[in-house]
């Protein structure tokens, strides 16, 4: 199913399901990130390997993107993000777009290029509890997350607050996240792990269930999957934990599309 400006609206895009070096640079499943669609305000979050093809597949087109938004710099999530802004620019021909990004990912051995930066509008350094309004969609980074590297999640809203979605990046669990994305309707979880590893910072099914009883949001979408977790079948994990916490629990697959007004993922034939 090809989308459009107008089919796209209110939906989040799943352009890749896959985390970590298994799974998203062995290709198991592909690693594009999200676009979102927020009241017709475009975002693409985390644009990793494969993002620039997945989304013109997609029928969706970077230039109609307002910003881009970087979790941190690990290259999963940001492997395509200059051939993005390459395209939302037309190659520096046109200053359009933001880029939202921690500090690290544009410092020291930037994965943003100095030369993509100088062709957007603007380049935002994300800190913790900062917020922003982009076009229709109020973006805000409610807490740093533990990670190795400066990373942060997401909360999107749209002005009436009836779309809120949570977006938990790579981190260790700990406690806070569960208030720092209280509230949300749609709570986006990057699981990347089928068991708790304690040296690998991510989170694991234990921890995705522990996050779906303390934030009860409407709907929990997992994403992000690493090997085990693939091999795992997600889907029947998601089968699980709905079953578990009384929460509706979708395992995302590539290319999902998931409609921010009903709650639910468009079925497409
Ligand atoms: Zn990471």
């Amino acid at each position: 199913m090809k989308l459009t400006e107008e089919t796209v609206k209110n939906k989040i895009v799943f352009l890749g399901t896959a985390g970590a070096r298994y799974a998203a640079f062995g290709l198991i499943r592909q690693a594009g990130g999200m676009w979102i669609n927020i009241d017709g305000t475009n975002l693409h979050i985390d644009p990793g390997p494969g993002a620039f093809i997945y989304t013109h597949k997609k029928g969706l087109n970077p230039h109609w993107l307002s910003a881009i938004i970087v979790s941190h710099r690990h290259l999963d999530h940001c492997a395509d993000v200059n051939h993005v802004i390459e395209t939302i620019t037309l190659g520096g021909k046109r200053k359009k777009g933001i880029l939202l990004c921690p500090e690290d990912a544009i410092s020291e051995d930037p994965v943003v290029l100095k030369f993509t930066r100088s062709n957007l509008q603007e380049t935002v350094t994300i800190k913790e509890g900062f917020s922003r309004v982009i076009g229709n969609a109020e973006v805000s980074f409610p807490i740093k997350h533990v990670h190795g590297v400066e990373t942060y999640g997401i909360v999107i809203k749209n002005s009436t607050e009836t779309i809120s979605l949570g977006y938990i990046a790579d981190t260790k669990f700990f406690e806070k996240l569960i208030e720092a994305y209280s509230k949300v309707k749609v709570l986006i979880m990057n699981v990347t792990l089928k068991d708790p590893k304690p040296n690998i910072p991510h989170l694991s099914t234990i921890d995705a269930k522990r996050l779906i009883e303390g934030i009860k949001p409407d709907i929990a979408i997992m994403t992000h999957f690493g090997r085990t977790m693939v091999y795992a079948k997600p889907w029947e994990i998601a089968r699980r934990l709905t079953d578990e916490t009384g929460i509706e629990t979708v395992a995302a697959w590539d290319n999902m599309i998931f409609d921010l007004e009903t709650l639910k993922p468009v079925r497409q034939r």
